[in-house]
């Protein structure tokens, strides 16, 4: 038949597979089961299910849908389908599949070849690029083989994943990189946040922003992104993890997540990697300083951070600086705007973060099934929820009135974590271990803000983003008395503005919370969207308005509140040549996710630039 014989070439992509979920094996289960078989054979109209061959059928997605629309909650595949061992069936059955035709939205044809999207085979497309037999420790400057002492020396300063992803990259490369980070490695940085927890002991250089893997080492670790799933740059981060000891399951599942108890044992197999390829990690090293001559960066200027009155400066010279700081690294702002680097405020989002009972958002969410959930033992994942509510959108008369109310870094499973890197300011987030076993769910719940907000902050410039973050913090410490206590307030009184008088409903935050006018905290229309949005999300999920949810102060750090101009292509700053601002702390990224793919491509483009290798990106 006309056309069949390349389908039979190519491979099937099923996708929206609905299975029921109280016939699915569950969230764990990853195979082929009879009742997904049933699905396909639905899709491919094949009348008998148990005659096609389980072998035939990958699951490359499976995702979990409770939305109230739907008849009852279920699980949803993306499945693809080796046509070639349909074949293998008898001739009458494959003839029945020869006829059939794309259904849209269910059955897409794909090429012939897959295209593997890991690093391993980006890698090696690059290193072909140069002369095909690029050796690692070899580097190619325009067609001839540079000797290994001649390597270009590149500093990414931040082991976060934006500066871990640049520095694989550039070392698989064949760069000299050092990895510069203020924060101790995550053993160490374990027992940190353990005195942090425990005895209220905050290291200011080793904490739940600031230490190896950066923000997200301590965190949910959800693997969910807005820049793609499918993009090639995702595929290779997420297979790099899987390399890397994360669970296979992260490539399948539709919201992936590490949780804490995996990321810690994955970056350590990281720094492993990194060191064999020979990049050079110094932990509890400071960037202060930029060594700036004729408008280029020529190196930096690095003090031992774990020593309170400072240590001698030391300065290190390199080729290229790739600057992978957070959102955090104030200081490190501070030192770029003394060099007149371009940047500018960006907008950003602030809020509070609001608990609940994990089992009552279980209930609210799913009713049904909330008994099955079991601590995320059993075969439905914790409920989660994502909301997001706009406010005078499109009035461009009345910029300062466009709003965005959203939540944000939802952790189900989770606890309450301080998130300060001073102790004189106090911001909070979200962190869960793989199971998602605790009885709290967590979310930030944010409005947005922009330039209009910053303007009683003018004077700093650049800076008015953080000094509007600062001040919120600073009001957050103050309103719970210190010690890193937190302002709190039952959601019904943030309602009502009023102090909650009864005793609070119990915190996951270990450090302690203080009943407090958090209706004060923001100024007065930053406090009204988010009371409307309450109120509306309340007649969506009815509950969520509860006696039991409380609400904590302050969600200030949720994306950079700055950019750094960089050029597009290049990622080289627009107004020093020589320094590569990736990552979140540089405005280019929000999440684990994208700050790794962002540190990535950021490898490949400076390769590029210092001849490590010829040809695209
Ligand atoms: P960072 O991860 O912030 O890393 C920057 C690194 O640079 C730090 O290690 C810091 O110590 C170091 N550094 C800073 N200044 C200097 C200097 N001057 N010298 C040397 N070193 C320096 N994202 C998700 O996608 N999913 C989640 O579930 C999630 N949960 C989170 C939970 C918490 C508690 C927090 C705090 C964040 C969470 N995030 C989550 C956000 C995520 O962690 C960040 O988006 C991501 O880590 C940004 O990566 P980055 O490499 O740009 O910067």
């Amino acid at each position: 038949e006309e056309g069949s014989a390349g389908r039979e070439a190519g491979y099937w992509r099923l996708s929206k597979l609905a299975v029921p979920a109280r016939d699915d094996p569950g969230k764990d289960f990853a195979g082929v089961s009879p009742p997904l078989l049933q699905a396909i054979a639905k899709a491919l109209k094949f009348p008998v299910s148990s005659m096609l061959p389980e072998e035939a059928f990958t699951v490359i997605r499976k995702s979990f849908d409770a939305r109230k629309i739907l008849k009852e909650p279920q699980f949803v595949y993306t499945v693809d389908v080796d046509v070639k061992r349909l074949l293998d069936l008898e001739p009458r059955t494959w003839d029945f599949i020869a006829r059939l035709e794309p259904k849209l939205g269910t059955i897409e044809y794909m090429p012939d070849e897959k295209v593997a999207s890991d690093l391993v085979s980006m890698l090696n497309v690059y290193k072909q690029g140069s002369d095909g037999e690029l050796g690692i420790n070899d580097t190619v400057n325009n067609g001839s083989i540079c000797s290994p002492r001649k390597k270009p020396r590149v500093a990414v300063v931040g082991s976060g994943p934006s500066g871990l992803f640049a520095s694989l990259v550039l070392g698989e490369l064949g760069a000299e990189v050092t990895l510069i980070e203020r924060g101790q490695p995550v053993e160490q940085r374990g027992r940190d946040i353990g005195a942090l927890v425990v005895r209220r002991i905050l290291h200011s250089e080793s904490n739940f922003c600031f230490g190896e893997g950066g923000a997200g080492t301590w965190s949910d670790g959800k693997l969910v992104t807005r820049i793609g799933r499918n993009t090639d740059g995702v595929q290779a981060v997420m297979k790099t993890f899987v390399q890397f000891g994360g669970p296979p399951n992260i490539l399948v599942d539709g919201k992936p997540h590490l949780g804490t108890d995996k990321l810690v044992p994955l970056l350590r197999n990281f720094r492993h990697h990194l060191k064999e390829l020979g990049v050079n990690i110094i932990f509890n090293t400071r960037v202060d300083d930029l060594v700036v001559k004729g408008g280029q960066v020529k190196g930096v200027v690095v003090s031992d951070s774990r020593l309170q009155l400072g240590s001698p400066n030391q300065t290190l010279s390199f080729d290229a600086v790739v600057l992978a700081v957070g959102h955090s690294a104030r200081d490190t702002y501070s030192m770029l705007l003394r060099h007149n680097v371009d940047m500018h405020p960006k907008s950003f989002a602030v809020g509070l973060r609001i608990e609940h009972p994990q089992e009552l958002i279980n209930d609210i969410q799913y009713p049904e099934l909330a008994a099955e959930v079991h601590k995320g033992r059993g075969r439905i994942p914790v409920a989660d929820y994502k909301i997001v509510k706009s406010f005078g959108e499109g009035d461009a008369e009345l910029p300062e009135q466009n709003r965005s109310c959203y939540s944000f870094c939802m952790c189900p499973g989770g606890q309450v974590v301080l998130t300060s890197t001073n102790p004189s300011e106090l911001c909070i987030n979200g962190m869960s271990f793989s199971r998602r076993a605790s009885k709290w769910a967590n979310s930030a719940f944010v409005a947005t803000v922009s330039s209009h907000d910053f303007r009683p902050f003018e004077s700093h410039g650049s800076l008015a983003g953080v000094e509007f973050q600062r001040e919120f913090e600073r009001r957050a410490a103050t309103m719970g008395g210190g010690n890193f206590v937190v302002p709190a307030q039952c959601v019904t009184d943030f309602l009502s503005n009023r102090l909650s008088v009864t005793t609070l409903p119990p915190s996951s935050y270990r450090l302690g919370v203080r009943p407090s006018k958090l209706h004060e905290l923001f100024p007065l229309h930053i406090t009204e969207v988010l009371q409307q949005s309450i109120i509306m999300i309340e007649e969506e999920m009815p509950g969520f308005v509860s006696s039991e949810a409380l609400l904590h102060g302050v969600e200030t750090r949720t994306s950079s509140p700055l950019q750094i101009s960089r050029n597009t292509g290049t990622y080289e700053s627009t107004s020093l040549q020589g320094l590569y601002p990736i990552g979140e702390g540089a405005g280019y990224a929000g999440g684990i996710l994208s700050a790794s793919v962002d540190g990535m491509y950021c490898g490949f483009a400076l390769a590029k630039q210092l001849s490590l290798f010829h040809g695209d990106i």
